[in-house]
């Protein structure tokens, strides 16, 4: 997959129309914008194209509409409160059509600098099928486009994949172009060593990726819920711990491929347990740290154990690159988040290229307090995991190369 893509600094958009999809789909509460991160990462790609002189149109889905217009997922509060953040008028173009009288007028009205917003992408049923009446629609409006949505670039539709093949120039936006700087380069031309950290709930979630990393990458850490499936793949007791019995086999083959392709494949050596998974998930429980060879019958186990942590925080220091997604264990619970924070810390700690898979990964980062100190968290959950699996994106796959 080429992942040199013609960028918004690589193009003129003098005078030109041009087509930004963005994500814009921001939680709304009582028509009010409850988190405003989204449209505060998205003013860069818009502020260099006005400064461009461009005639910069705006879209991006909201919600989950079904495609009928449903004025609660209206895109108009986003035209008000960016009007505020870019300080400058973002004309709201609302047609139920996306594409009709409302939009057409207002961009045949804008002049160079203007800018003007589309209603919600996905009130049109072919949007998420990238049927072609819509994508005819949003091309017959622009001279460029430009995406810069990440969190969709694992989809192919009308507003990213669509409408890039009609127009002349389909380029990248500064957000996708991070994404793909960051995650894209760091799995197909990693600085080494490159150690990639994976953990979360379940082997099946992730087959993938573990497969595609273990050939990428020269470590490979695994944690969280799936280390059990290896553990007893591995023949040993893993007491009532979360396990994938039809994935034993495949635990037992990546194993092999491992040790075939000369990488370092490092599961945990202790482990903190209980008797039963918290309820509610924050409960205080009793815990105790054993050896993973010493597992009693009647504990789980909930996250990594000391030694372990240990163990992952020193591959960590001696990686150039590091890729995390997934918590090491239940780290929505204080007692059981050690593992997690001492990981998180040991990536705030190296001078290493460290990025975390968004999702999950990028909340726990956040919520403990580490998120300043990563070189990039993805916005994208599905989308970065897909990147992880080496798959091509859609969304990045439309756009031009340099
Ligand atoms: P995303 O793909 O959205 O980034 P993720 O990969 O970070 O998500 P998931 O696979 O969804 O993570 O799993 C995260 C969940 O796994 C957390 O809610 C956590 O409590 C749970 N988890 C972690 N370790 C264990 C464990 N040992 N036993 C049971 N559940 C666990």
């Amino acid at each position: 997959m080429s992942l040199n893509k013609l960028s918004i600094d690589d193009i003129n958009v003098k005078g030109k129309r041009v087509l930004v999809r963005c994500d814009f789909n921001v939680p709304l509460k009582d028509g009010k914008i409850t988190d405003e991160n989204r449209l505060v990462a998205a003013l860069p790609t818009i502020k260099k194209l006005i400064a461009d002189g461009g005639k910069v149109i705006l879209c991006s889905h909201l919600g989950k509409p079904k495609g009928e217009p449903k004025p609660e997922l209206s895109l108009a509060p986003v035209a008000a409160r960016l009007s505020e953040l870019l300080g400058q008028e973002v004309k709201f173009a609302p047609d139920n059509e996306v594409v009709g009288p409302n939009a057409r007028a207002a961009v045949a009205a804008m002049q160079d600098g203007d800018v003007v917003l589309l209603e919600n992408t996905r009130y049109r049923a072919e949007e998420t099928k990238n049927g072609e009446a819509f994508s005819k629609d949003l091309a017959s409006l622009c001279d460029i486009f430009v995406n810069d949505a990440f969190g969709t670039a694992h989809r192919a539709h009308c507003s990213n994949v669509g409408v890039a093949s009609l127009v002349d120039t389909a380029a990248v936006g500064y957000l996708m172009q991070k994404e793909i700087d960051f995650l894209g380069n760091a799995v197909e031309n990693p600085v080494r060593p490159f150690v990639a950290i994976l953990g979360g709930a379940k082997v099946a979630d992730k087959l993938n990726v573990i497969s595609n990393l273990l050939e990428k990458c020269d470590t490979l850490i695994i944690g969280g819920g799936m280390a059990f499936t290896f553990l007893k793949a591995q023949g040993k007791e893993v007491g009532k711990s979360l396990v994938d019995d039809e994935k034993l086999d495949y635990c037992r083959e990546m194993i092999a491929k491992a040790e075939k392709l000369g990488k370092q494949l490092l599961l945990p050596v202790d482990t903190v347990c209980s008797t039963s998974f918290p309820s509610p998930i924050d409960a205080e429980i009793p815990v105790v740290n054993v050896s993973v060879d010493e597992m009693p019958a009647d504990q789980m186990g909930l996250d990594i154990g000391t030694e372990t942590a240990k163990l992952y925080a020193d591959a960590v220091k001696s990686a150039k690159t590091v890729v995390w997604n997934g918590p090491m264990g239940v780290f929505e619970n204080p007692i059981l988040a050690k593992g997690t924070i001492a990981v998180a810390k040991a990536l705030a700690e190296t001078d290493a290229t460290t990025i975390i898979g968004g999702g999950d990964s990028a909340a726990a980062v956040n919520q403990l307090g580490f998120g300043d100190k990563m070189t990039h968290i993805s916005t994208g959950g599905g989308a970065s995991l897909e990147f992880l699996e080496g798959k091509e994106l859609p969304g990045v796959a439309a756009a031009n190369d340099k």
